[in-house]
């Protein structure tokens, strides 16, 4: 596995895999791996000859009071992971390639950017998509793998990549989950043991919220309260979430709010603080 760590031995990695024939998937990550990115290095391996992983804790998708410093960093444990894995190269550059000085331009927000993670995350997408694109240009692969388990951020990618015309195909990865529902995600490692169990009431609300829909349910606020309700209200001795910023049903294009759940894909779509550490998860329901 080569580990290429400037924008030219990157770029000229890719370019020259292409030229050669080969097709080549791209699947950026912030590290501290787990089996849900090593899912989307699988789904590259088949759809494509080659696959280059990116490692990049990118500062600039961090507000000023979240865990940009605790973040976890274990380059080494991840280098073996993706070798192990079968990755052909992976790109770990410094913040200062991705940001050299006198760095200036960003991409603005299309309008499903706005809501939930935009509302509650101000500028995160902006350090989303600018550093995304920058990977785009630096690796311009065939393809591109992103996680369901972060619905709006795949659904902003989209919309760039359609806005912009980006000459790159990309592909949505299922969300991977623990055997006892949690979606994995490189945060759950900040949770104690009871924090743990109390991660497990947003994917039960999840759940719960499909088998009202298949029990019947279609009416959104009435599935709003209950997903309200299991994040907040007493089961057995397992403590509440800490706060909810969002548990909602959208239009699983738009993201924008809806009344009914319809044979149009609705998306279920959760944010919660357990302690100090804010969880995202979401499901996709069909009537
Ligand atoms: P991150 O390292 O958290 O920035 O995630 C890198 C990529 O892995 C993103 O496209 C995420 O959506 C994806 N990802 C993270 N957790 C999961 C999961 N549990 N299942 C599937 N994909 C995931």
């Amino acid at each position: 596995m080569e580990i290429l760590t400037t924008v030219d031995e990157a770029r000229r990695h890719v370019m020259n895999a292409r030229f050669q024939g080969q097709t080549v998937a791209l699947v950026p990550t912030m590290g501290a791996l787990h089996d849900g990115h090593l899912s989307l290095v699988r789904s590259g391996q088949s759809k494509c000859g080659r696959v280059i992983a990116t490692i990049f804790v990118n500062p600039t998708q961090f507000g000023p009071s979240e865990d940009l410093q605790s973040y976890p960093r274990m380059l080494d444990a991840d280098l073996d992971q993706l070798r192990a894995a079968g990755v052909d190269a992976v790109f770990v550059p410094t913040a200062e390639v991705m940001y050299p000085s006198g760095f200036s331009t960003h991409i603005g927000e299309p309008d499903v950017a706005k809501p939930l993670e935009g509302e509650f995350r101000p500028g995160h997408f902006r350090g989303v998509m600018t550093v995304v694109m920058k990977f785009f240009q630096i690796l311009p692969a065939d393809v591109a793998i992103f996680g369901q388990k972060d619905f709006q951020q795949f659904a902003v990618i989209r919309a760039m990549v359609r806005d912009l015309d980006v000459g790159i195909d990309l592909i949505a990865a299922p969300i991977i989950r623990e055997s006892d529902g949690l979606a994995m995600s490189s945060r759950n490692r900040y949770l104690s043991k009871d924090e743990r169990q109390t991660s497990l009431r947003i994917s039960r609300a999840l759940n719960d919220a499909v088998n009202s829909i298949r029990a019947g349910e279609d009416d959104a606020s009435t599935l709003e309260s209950r997903l309200h309700q299991t994040l907040t209200q007493p089961i057995d001795h397992i403590a509440p979430v800490d706060s909810v910023d969002y548990a909602v049903l959208r239009d699983a294009n738009t993201l924008e709010p809806v009344r009914k759940v319809s044979a149009q894909e609705t998306v279920a779509l959760i944010a919660a603080r357990v302690g100090s550490t804010r969880l995202i998860d979401n499901a996709v329901l069909t009537f």
